[in-house]
């Protein structure tokens, strides 16, 4: 585990002991109303640090009405233009993201500085492969780890020339390689924590494949303190996709289905049956693994390791509970049976 500097983001301390799943709004930034009903249907979906676009002076009307109805922190995302940081600043923000190479003059960036040291709020410097400094770019010749990282770091320094530490720091690329090299880079040059994502990573199916291998890497290294899944697709969805990847390596409680893929010997409807106990457990909290699987050849084998599983035998079904088998059911019976016994652990 990295030695990390905490930072806190609201009531939200980002230290490593717990990953914490971040999404931004893709609501217009005009529409207040919307803006409010998506940070809340986020907040209500498991999201636990929301970012909304702040591009104008108008804008800054979002800060107030979403606070009111959210308890997780909020987060302004500002690209250029100082005052808005300043404004945000003003305006109850509990982080900004804000590159301060971008806003002009060291003027600017302490002034920014001064109104997020008088309010506690910390500053996310977020580089992303598709908008590195020029400079950076003929250097390199390409959007590479090194130059995401020296982007970064480059950043880095000006705020710490201003005496300001509540960092934290990105280095998104929409390739997934590029990704994980730059913030192994990044993890050994600096103690602040880190914002993993694989920047416009796709519409749902790629974009959580990209997400997982990309982020699920940087976690098992024990980089990372808090991720972003980054999809073409309705928000509330990236929060699904997060808790799934913090679940597979192991940040996360929660049921974990184990279901064979089915073959010859399946005799039983297995494709039904897991989606229907997948759903059923959508909303259980339990930390519990349950196994569904398709016949008696490795089924109970599986089943056996599971706190609760089924192995499918021809139109039946064999109930096991830690190791035990519990009794033989009907086919139409394995879903509630399952649930059943589920509710008992
Ligand atoms: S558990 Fe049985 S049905 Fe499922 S894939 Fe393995 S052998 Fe086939």
């Amino acid at each position: 585990m990295r030695n990390v500097k905490p930072v806190s983001v609201g009531s939200c301390t980002l230290d490593g002991k717990h990953i914490y799943i971040q999404s931004m709004l893709n609501t217009r930034s005009d529409d207040i109303a919307g803006s409010v009903a998506q940070a809340v249907a986020l907040e209500q979906a498991g999201c636990e640090i929301v970012r909304a676009a702040i591009p104008d002076k108008s804008a800054i009307a979002l800060i107030p009405a979403i606070k009111e109805k959210i308890s997780i922190p909020l987060v302004a995302d500002i690209h250029f233009d100082y005052r808005l940081a300043l404004e945000a600043a003003a305006a109850g923000i509990d982080k900004i993201r804000i590159n301060p190479g971008n806003i002009g003059s060291m003027e600017r960036v302490r002034a920014v500085v001064k109104a997020c040291q008088a309010r506690k709020i910390p500053i996310r410097i977020g580089v992303n492969s598709g908008s590195l400094e020029k400079e950076i770019l003929a250097k390199y010749g390409a959007p590479t780890a090194e130059a995401l990282v020296e982007s970064a770091m480059g950043h880095v320094r000006m705020l710490e020339a201003c005496d300001f530490n509540d960092i934290v720091i990105s280095m998104k690329s929409s390739d997934v390689n590029t990704m994980i090299e730059a913030y192994r880079l990044c993890a050994q040059q600096c103690h602040y924590p880190l914002h993993l994502g694989v920047t416009e990573a796709g519409t749902e199916r790629m974009g959580l494949i990209k997400s997982a291998i990309g982020i699920g890497t940087l976690l098992h290294d024990g980089i990372g303190e808090t991720i972003r899944v980054s999809l073409t697709e309705d928000p509330v969805r990236e929060i699904k996709a997060a808790q799934d990847i913090l679940k597979c390596i192991g940040k996360r409680g929660g049921p974990q289905i184990v279901s064979c893929p089915t073959c010859g010997r399946t005799r039983i409807d297995l494709v039904k049956t897991a989606k229907e106990v997948e759903a059923a457990l959508e909303h259980v909290e339990k930390d519990i693994k349950v196994a569904v699987m398709g016949c008696v050849v490795n089924g109970p084998g599986e089943a056996r390791e599971a706190d609760i599983g089924i192995a499918g035998g021809d139109g039946c079904a064999v109930l096991f509970r830690k190791g035990t088998v519990l009794r033989k059911v009907a086919e139409e019976e394995i879903v509630p049976e399952l649930l059943a016994e589920i509710e008992k652990l």
